[in-house]
């Protein structure tokens, strides 16, 4: 039912660790933070078998929240320690070294992501919610989504201008969320220099609406899968 899992596009970056060179200034706190993490329990599983194993944590709902959606529930993956930690590593490993100066999550599942994310690689991180829940001065965007018409919000005073930004969600449906939180993050002068999901839907296309920059996606699925 599930397909290999894939890390990567064409245009996407060289695998990380080996062959990046030494990482200096930012990065190199970020690398020697990680380094002080200690590393999960061995598995004793390739790194295709371990995105796997969390590939298969991650449940369908038929018909949720509308009828005719495939719902891609995460909460399995998220209750499992070995699953989760596989994720979260994998993101650490892909995006080790490079500059980020923050890490945008989409409310809300983007946040658990984002935010374990964040403090693996020692950046800020900056929620992206939906109307009404952020307490100061927000920018606002409108956006359409799989199911329906949305709006997403973000403080004001949250990135610097020329910061260099990393979106993530949970999943990348038809790309109107990520796109419109990437509108948001160029509103305040930052910019977007890849977006991650934990789960693609490669049947919607959504990566094209993120186009130039680098998608990365941990697990793909296609239509009925
Ligand atoms: P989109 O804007 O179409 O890419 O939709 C992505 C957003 O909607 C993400 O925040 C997802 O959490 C949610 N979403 C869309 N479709 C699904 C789905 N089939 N299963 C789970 N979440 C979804």
């Amino acid at each position: 039912m599930t397909k290999a899992p894939q890390t990567k596009r064409a245009a996407r970056k060289p695998t990380p660790s080996a062959s990046k060179p030494t990482p200096r200034g930012r990065t190199a706190r970020a690398a020697s933070n990680t380094k002080s993490t200690p590393p999960p329990k061995p598995t004793g599983l390739t790194n295709g078998e371990r995105l796997k194993y969390a590939q298969s944590l991650v449940r369908n709902i038929p018909d949720f929240p509308k009828k005719g959606i495939l719902f891609k529930d995460i909460t399995p993956l998220l209750a499992d320690p070995k699953g989760f930690a596989i994720v979260i590593d994998s993101l650490t490993e892909h995006f080790i070294g490079d500059q980020i100066d923050a890490i945008v999550g989409i409310e809300s599942r983007g946040f658990v992501f984002g935010g374990a994310l964040a403090a693996r690689l020692n950046t800020s991180f900056v929620p992206v919610r939906k109307p009404g829940k952020l307490p100061a001065a927000v920018d606002r965007v409108a956006y359409s989504l799989e199911y329906g018409k949305a709006e997403l919000e973000m403080h004001k005073d949250s990135l610097r201008e020329g910061a260099k930004v990393l979106i993530i969600d949970d999943l990348l449906a038809t790309g109107g969320t990520a796109a419109a939180a990437a509108e948001l993050v160029r509103k305040q002068g930052a910019y977007v220099t890849a977006f991650a999901f934990v789960v693609e839907l490669t049947f919607l296309d959504g990566a094209d609406k993120l186009v130039p920059v680098p998608v990365l996606s941990l697990m793909r699925f296609g239509a009925g899968e």
